[in-house]
């Protein structure tokens, strides 16, 4: 595979930074560098999601029936890194590159026109019904049980650790609708509207100090039995396929890169006012293996990416994306954190909230404390290993 950029790359690389500089508003790349949390806040992630729409880039992952774009790899990758680096956010995955995908392979004609156009207008805002409280690792083992009745279902129970549950208008959820073979079939894929009488919201709280993620509950919650995905019991196969764009459906070294380049200003700033800081150059070879494991992710990310560039999912290797480009963004919260130093006591959240300051600097801890959360969300770093041991490596 050739890494080494083409002269219509680089004019691409061209016009997608003159976009930006154009296009991209300075409230929401305010907005994005001040953000400590998974996701920016719904308005701003929406609002340049609209930009995106117009633009016509706002999916370029999407076949381009769906409204889409022609692009290779090379360029879809070129694109997510130059959209990092000028400090644009991502736009929430929920809707556009997790369920998105799934409703495309397996979802029916009607389906496709109802929910693609509305994900892609940012009119449905979706959350992901997955874990629940005796469920999470062993998905499989999941209850919220819906029961049929004429051409509803009846749904009953909750789900668990449902990030933007609060503020989204429609959830997909695993669902059991047969208790009587293994667990992993009598699993059905139900597409729920969140202000369907009998459906609450509760707020969780993390230690970061941010209301992300929810508990949320279905009593006697009615569903037609149209707004399934595919069979019923069959929702399982349906359920990984999605987990794989969760996993590894997009590029994250270019946003990895973008989170160095934050710690490289930090560094800066530390040697500016600390004569002996990092005498023992214990920082610079820090920031040396990270660069190194960065390059060998980015190449990573290309070569699988590239590999399912006709519209195939990512498979199992997506495990590998999840797994390293969590440690590596974990590693530079830390990093980030160390360099800060005692200045970063009083940006505690729990100690009393950040300080409003008007750079980045002030969610460099909460951002640290939210970003634990990232060995856990999306499967757990050993539920990970678990799979590449098992689908890629074969033992
Ligand atoms: C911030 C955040 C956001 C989230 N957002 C969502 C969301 O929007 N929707 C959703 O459905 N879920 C969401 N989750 C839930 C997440 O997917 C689960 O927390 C995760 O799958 C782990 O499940 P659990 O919390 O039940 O932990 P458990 O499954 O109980 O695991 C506990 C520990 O045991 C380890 N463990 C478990 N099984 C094994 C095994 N077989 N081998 C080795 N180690 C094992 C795990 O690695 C973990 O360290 C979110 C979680 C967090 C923290």
């Amino acid at each position: 595979m050739d890494l080494k950029f083409t002269p219509q790359e680089h004019a691409f690389q061209q016009e997608v930074r003159q976009f930006l500089a154009a296009k991209l508003p300075p409230h929401i790349v305010e907005a994005t560098a001040n953000n400590s949390s998974v996701f920016v806040e719904k308005e701003i992630a929406l609002e340049w999601q609209a930009i995106l729409v117009e633009q016509g880039w706002a999916v370029p992952q999407w076949p381009v029936e769906h409204g889409g774009v022609q692009w290779t790899p090379a360029q879809k990758y070129i694109f997510s890194k130059e959209c990092y680096l000028a400090g644009a956010p991502m736009l929430i995955p929920l809707g556009l590159l997790m369920l998105a995908p799934v409703i495309m392979a397996f979802g029916s004609e009607e389906q496709k026109t109802e929910f693609l156009p509305k994900i892609l207008s940012g009119e449905h805002y979706w959350c992901q019904g997955y874990s629940e409280p005796g469920a999470g690792s062993d998905l499989a083992s999941l209850k919220l049980k819906a029961e049929p009745d004429g051409d509803d279902y009846i749904v009953n129970g909750s789900k668990i650790w449902t990030t933007h549950a609060h503020l989204a208008d429609h959830i997909f959820c695993l669902v059991r609708t047969d208790s009587s073979g293994k667990p992993q079939h009598g699993i059905s894929f139900l597409l729920i509207d969140m202000n369907t009488p009998g459906v609450s919201v509760a707020p969780i709280l993390t230690m970061a100090g941010d209301h992300e993620v929810n508990q949320v509950f279905f009593d006697n919650v009615r569903v037609p039995k149209k707004n399934r995905i595919g069979q019923e019991n069959q929702g399982w196969n349906y359920a990984k396929y999605l987990l794989e764009f969760e996993r590894g459906g997009g590029f994250s070294a270019p946003r990895i890169k973008h989170e160095l380049q934050r710690l490289y200003s930090l560094v800066a700033r530390a040697r500016h006012s600390i004569a002996d800081f990092d005498a023992s150059g214990e920082i610079a070879r820090r920031i040396a293996r990270l660069e190194i494991d960065l390059k060998a992710l980015e190449i990573t990310e290309l070569r699988i990416l590239s590999a399912v560039s006709g519209g195939g999912n990512p498979g199992p290797e997506s495990s590998i994306l999840k797994l390293n480009s969590t440690r590596l963004e974990q590693q530079i919260n830390e990093l980030s954190v160390d360099v800060l130093g005692y200045e970063g006591l009083p940006m505690n959240p729990i100690e009393g909230g950040s300080p409003n300051r008007p750079d980045f600097i002030s969610s460099v801890v909460p951002r640290y404390l939210n970003n634990r959360a990232a060995s856990i969300f999306g499967g757990s770093q050993e539920v990970q290993r678990n799979i590449i041991a098992k689908m890629v490596l074969g033992l």
